[in-house]
């Protein structure tokens, strides 16, 4: 559960991929805490890969198949985190302890039904799926420019109380 700074690909500078979830906020660190439970409790070897997605790294993921080759293909559409639920501690990306990335869609089917009990959304329900992905369930699919308003002039608790996730 610590910080990672890491390069995929050649000449991609080096990452920090958060994975801790403190920095959540409080509400959707309790409900990820219970979905990573409930996978253990039912043998699903559930883990965190990415909490908190700071500027850098944001903007080298929007870079990833656009003017960073490899990889080919894009894997985001978010220019930087305030695209992405990730820069307002309220996203998360789940995937195994033994097999990381590579588990199917019925793997990642399973935590999302679990993910959904505990207020969360996942990507597995998007019209483009994110499989890894989840988060707060009362948040919008993307933040809005007004959450992105709140976030510049108030700061992110100020987002999370809007969406009601600020109290555990
Ligand atoms: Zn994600």
């Amino acid at each position: 559960m610590s910080a990672g700074a890491s390069s995929a690909y050649p000449g991609e500078p080096a990452l920090y991929v958060h994975s801790d979830l403190c920095l959540l906020a409080p509400a959707m660190r309790r409900a990820v805490e219970y979905t990573l439970e409930e996978c253990t409790a039912r043998g699903i070897d559930a883990i965190v890969h990415e909490t908190y997605r700071e500027h850098a790294t944001a903007v080298a993921y929007y870079k990833r198949g656009r003017t960073q080759k490899p990889p080919l293909v894009r894997v985001t559409n978010a220019p930087d985190e305030t695209w992405s639920w990730h820069g307002y501690g309220l996203g998360v990306d789940i995937i195994s302890r033994a097999k990381g990335w590579n588990v199917g869609r019925t793997w990642h089917a399973m935590v999302a039904e679990i993910a959904k009990r505990h207020g969360l959304k996942s990507g597995i329900d998007w019209t483009s799926p994110d499989l890894p992905h989840h988060q707060w369930g009362r948040c919008k699919a993307t933040p809005s420019d007004e959450a992105r308003r709140i976030l510049r002039e108030q700061g992110l608790p100020a987002v999370w109380r809007a969406v009601g996730a600020d109290e555990p």
